[in-house]
């Protein structure tokens, strides 16, 4: 359909252009007018027929028809008469030149350009510019030549500035656009046309051309039918109806025609005299005003300018949310302080203020109530600080004030509480009412320091993660020591990366203790870090990094294959019995990720162990914090046939529902209470019921942390049924197992242990 309307168009330009060559080589007046007549009567039909196949309202066609009309009348009505002898043809040509500058101005409206004060007044200079050229080199001849000052002269003289006006408005259009459709230059062509036809006829009629230059003059106008005609007919038409995306084209176009309509004007100007008075009066009224209006444009244009640079500066200081100064003023500001005249008797201080959880309210709340909570903070926290102090947003959901003037520290932990105290009241969202706390970092500024205004702002940041450390909603004081731990912990996470890739970590094994048949029903892997100078890390020092770095992911998938390889060496081996387990730790991220299922069942897969044989231990947290995913994933790997612990049972919310919800086959008493079950009665009656809900439950039970005879005595006769500990073995690397093992299945059962002993003690 496009392509066929598409040749269409051409075939439709072919016509028109062998009617112009014809008409401009036929020798006959005669055949010219038939031609322009022909073109007058077949632009209606054509318009129509094509804006219904376009798709463009017909109300368009219906428009250019009219101005085509008027064109036409003003054409009829002169006759062979020059236009301006006649009010009646120049009123209409004008008012048809008016209509297109009108649809001009719709269709850069329809496309999103509305016109500015600086474009009327562009077009305003273009036009005065045109009528003093017009003035000088086509009316006064005429006005000379006939001796008349009729208004129909004079009005025939605004030919020329309305015409310069609709091709300043047809740059306008064409600079606008980033892709000019072929639609858009037909229809430049056929204004050009019009324009080409006014001005050769003005040039005539003027005596500046023979009257036989008419044979040009009137083709103008048939050329100019058929292009508007084609530009309509084009498919490319419903492109230059369609609003279009703001452009960012330099004015560069529209200054040389403003230019130009300077320049030219002055030049005429200055190249010809005067003829008569009236000629005089004219020329300086049109030169006064003309240099008027380009003062009232360049006015125009300074004060533009300085807005948009003013606006610029805003926008570039401030937080376009809040509102807020910025980063990069609150860093200037810092250093303004710190270079500025100190005053001794103030205490300077930053204090870093940090929204708690926000994450939550964006994901549960919608991002539109997570900004309205930022502007309404914004607005507490300004209101809750002494004047002269800044609030200033750095991101997201982090703000610094700047107390320059604090009177004493203790004035400076009075704001920080003041500051705090500000998100008691719940935030009235459009929502409803929500509460938000805050963790605040404070920071003194110094005059003696030599340390940068980002490294202000750094270490209250830094006391402010102090704060989320000692469980939120509090505030934390900057001191050295904490950017030292800062710096500790950026090392380690940085190593633990790369802890993986250079083989530094390694697994080792605690055996788990079968109490009634005195053998070693199981191990537990626990990880490792061997440095490269050596010092081996504690996994209580790298897991919660790795957890919160994500590295716990691809590092406990390894641990995971290791373990179950290392049962099946074992296994074949004659190390532990064949049905001997492998309990392995899992972190709450791990458990977290969708695909952990999958990488189990590979690790089982790869290692060829039955998943009856290995152990996952999870801590309750991930089922508190997000119950729905840490069941979805239990049931899968239970599908499996993956076996579940819950470790450290007892020191967390240790709830009965949780036994109850998730899929658990074991429970693993911490070694905090196994610690006072042999001497703490409180201890022991805890263990006691731990055990007793267990039992109910048909869970299997294991003691951690055993280091006594003692304690491993009164486990037993509480009826928890295994136990790992000190007592039985430290943790060993994978060569120390064989001899672990022998070494326990030697002994036997532990001196003065009564075996398979369930009664209470107390
Ligand atoms: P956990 O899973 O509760 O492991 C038991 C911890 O108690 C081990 O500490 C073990 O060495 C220690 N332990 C065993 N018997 C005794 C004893 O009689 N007395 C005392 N005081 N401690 C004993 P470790 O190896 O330092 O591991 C600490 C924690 O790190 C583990 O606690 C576990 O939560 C985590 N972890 C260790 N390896 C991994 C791992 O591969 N993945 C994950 N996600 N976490 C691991
Ligand atoms: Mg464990
Ligand atoms: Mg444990």
């Amino acid at each position: 359909m496009k392509r066929a309307s598409a040749l269409l168009t051409w075939w439709y330009l072919v016509v028109g252009g062998i009617c112009t060559v014809v008409a401009i080589s036929a020798p006959q007046a005669g055949v010219r007018e038939a031609l322009y007549l022909f073109a007058c009567i077949q632009i209606g039909p054509v318009l129509f027929f094509a804006c219904r196949r376009n798709g463009v309202s017909t109300e368009v066609a219906g428009f250019l028809v009219a101005v085509g009309l008027l064109y036409a009348g003003a054409q009829l009505v002169s006759g062979d008469e020059p236009t301006y002898t006649n009010p009646l043809a120049v009123a209409l040509g004008l008012a048809g030149t008016g209509c297109i500058i009108f649809g001009l101005v719709a269709l850069l409206r329809r496309r999103g350009v509305t016109p500015t004060e600086g474009l009327l007044g562009d077009g305003l200079i273009v036009g005065l510019g045109a009528w003093v050229i017009s003035w000088a080199a086509l009316v006064q001849p005429i006005v000379d030549e006939t001796g008349t000052t009729a208004w129909s002269t004079v009005l025939y003289g605004m030919y020329q500035p309305t015409a310069s006006v609709v091709l300043f408005l047809v740059v306008v259009v064409l600079l606008d656009q980033r892709n000019r459709p072929a639609s858009m230059w037909l229809l430049a062509s056929a204004l050009t046309f019009n324009l080409l036809g006014d001005l050769l006829y003005a040039l005539i009629d003027a005596g500046h051309m023979p009257a036989s230059a008419e044979r040009v003059a009137l083709p103008m106008y048939i050329a100019a039918f058929f292009c508007a005609g084609a530009a309509f007919l084009h498919p490319s038409i419903t492109q230059v109806m369609r609003p279009q995306l703001p452009s960012r084209r330099p004015v560069m176009g529209r200054l040389i025609v403003t230019t130009s309509s300077l320049v030219f004007p002055v030049i005429v100007l200055a190249g010809t005299s005067a003829n008569d008075t009236t000629d005089k009066i004219v020329r300086s009224i049109s030169a006064v005003v003309l240099a008027a209006v380009v003062t009232a444009r360049v006015a125009q244009a300074v004060r533009a300018n300085n807005v948009a640079q003013a606006e610029l500066l805003h926008g570039a200081q401030t937080d376009p949310l809040t509102g807020l100064p910025n980063r990069s003023v609150l860093l200037q500001q810092i250093n303004d302080l710190m270079r500025g005249s100190w005053n001794p008797d103030t205490h300077p201080t930053l204090f870093f203020v940090d929204l708690d959880r926000f994450k939550n309210i964006n994901d549960s709340l919608g991002h539109a109530a997570g900004d309205e909570v930022l502007m309404m903070v914004a607005q507490r926290l300004t209101n809750a600080v002494p004047d002269g102090a800044m609030v200033a947003r750095l991101s997201g959901d982090e703000y610094v004030v700047l107390d320059p003037a604090a009177k004493s520290q203790g004035a400076s932990m009075a704001l920080a509480e003041r500051l705090l105290a500000v998100f008691r009241e719940p935030l009235a969202l459009s929502q409803g009412d929500v509460f938000v706390t805050a963790s605040i970092g404070v920071a003194a500024i110094s005059p003696t320091s030599s340390t940068s205004p980002e490294d202000l702002v750094r270490h209250a940041d830094t006391a402010m993660y102090r704060a989320k450390d000692a469980g939120r909603n509090c505030m934390a004081v900057y001191d050295e020591s904490m950017h030292e731990r800062v710096a500790h912990r950026l090392a380690v996470e940085t190593a633990l990366y790369r802890a993986l890739d250079r083989r530094e970590l390694r697994l080792f094994h605690q055996p788990i203790l079968d109490l009634h048949t005195g053998e070693v029903e199981g191990f537990e892997a626990l990880m490792r870090w061997q440095q490269a100078d050596g010092t081996i890390v504690s996994p209580a020092e790298f897991i919660p990094i790795a957890e919160d770095t994500g590295t716990i992911v691809p590092i406990g998938s390894w641990a995971l294959l290791e373990a179950l390889t290392q049962l099946r060496r074992w296994i074949d081996d004659g190390v532990c019995s064949p049905s001997a387990t492998m309990s392995v730790n899992v972190s709450p991220r791990q458990l977290g990720d969708t695909n952990f299922p999958a990488i189990v069942s590979e690790a089982l897969t790869r290692s060829g162990v039955s998943p009856q044989l290995l152990w996952l231990e999870v801590t309750e947290s991930v089922m508190i914090s997000e119950p729905e995913l840490a069941l979805a994933t239990l049931r899968r790997l239970r599908s499996l046939g993956v076996r579940v612990a819950l470790d450290d049972f007892g020191t967390g919310y240790s709830s009965l529902s949780l036994l109850q919800k998730f899929p658990l086959q074991r429970i693993k008493i911490d070694r905090a209470f196994v610690h006072g079950v042999a001497d703490n009665p409180n201890d022991r009656s805890l263990v006691r019921t731990i055990v007793a809900m267990g039992r109910s439950l048909g869970l299997d039970m294991v003691a951690e942390g055993v280091e006594s005879v003692h304690q491993l005595q009164v486990l037993s006769d509480l009826g928890c049924g295994k136990a790992q500990g000190f007592l039985i073995s430290h943790p060993v690397p994978a060569d120390a197992m064989r001899s672990t093992v022998a070494a326990l299945e030697r002994l036997g059962q532990f001196p003065g242990l009564r075996p398979n002993v369930s009664a209470p003690v107390n």
